[in-house]
């Protein structure tokens, strides 16, 4: 898979890139690149946005600017998206990221991430540029890095090779295999912490009654989630 993230601020990226998982899925199958939008802005003297017709605060990133950005880095014309490529702009009201996207996401061939800034892309960029308009969260963050990070962070771990054990990718919170319901609790050493015991049936050894009480706590929690 490919992961390009178009951003103002590529070294917000540095530390990210360098993490244990992104490494190891880099040594598998993941390209991932980072690419700085002010680079090819057709604008003279780096400039990338532009005040907002209709008056207002702050400053809105230009299309033009985005445009140049992927044809830069791609050779074609984004208006015309390329089939196995999803492009993500990340808008603090857009869809709202779960683990079903994550899941979509992993499957494309090619990932753009778009990252805003200010008071956000021109919405022409969301309109023709894009094929998606992701939140992952309905609250505003001062940029896209971050969002961008969460999105590629949760596809990425998905990718063969990112986890130590391919097992612990698949029974997750909001997986299929827990029917879309938050994971069931874990315990470790010590058994018994302040007088506080780890539940006798992990001790057991009977792994289809542990599998049983897993479902079962699994979903408490998610009865527990519809009522907040
Ligand atoms: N004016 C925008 C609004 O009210 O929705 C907020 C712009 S925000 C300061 C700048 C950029 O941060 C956005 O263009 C977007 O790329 C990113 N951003 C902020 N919050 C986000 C969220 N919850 N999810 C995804 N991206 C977000």
């Amino acid at each position: 898979m490919k992961i390009d993230v178009f951003t103002l601020f590529p070294s917000w990226f540095d530390w990210f890139a360098g993490q244990r998982h992104v490494r190891n899925a880099c040594a598998g199958t993941l390209e991932l690149g980072f690419v700085d939008m002010r680079a090819t802005t057709p604008l003279t003297a780096g400039q990338v946005d532009d005040t907002p017709y209709g008056g207002g605060a702050g400053m809105v990133i230009r299309v033009d600017v985005v445009e140049a950005a992927l044809r830069a880095r791609y050779g074609t014309d984004p208006r015309e998206h390329e089939p196995g490529r999803r492009v993500v702009a990340m808008a603090a009201g857009g869809r709202q990221f779960d683990d079903a996207l994550a899941n979509e996401l992993a499957a494309a061939e090619q990932l753009t991430l778009l990252c805003g800034r200010y008071e956000g892309f021109d919405e022409r960029v969301n309109e023709h540029l894009a094929t998606d308009v992701v939140s992952i969260g309905p609250y505003v963050l001062a940029g896209g890095e971050l969002a961008a990070m969460v999105v590629c962070d949760a596809v990425i771990r998905k990718l063969p090779g990112a986890l130590g054990h391919a097992d612990s990718a698949i029974e997750e919170s909001f997986s299929e295999a827990l029917g879309g319901a938050p994971e069931y609790p874990h315990y470790t050493r010590p058994v018994d912490w302040h007088g506080q015991r780890v539940p006798e049936i992990l001790l057991s050894g009977d792994h289809a009654r542990i599998a049983d009480w897993r479902r079962a706590r699994s979903a408490e929690r998610l009865e527990e989630r519809s009522k907040s």
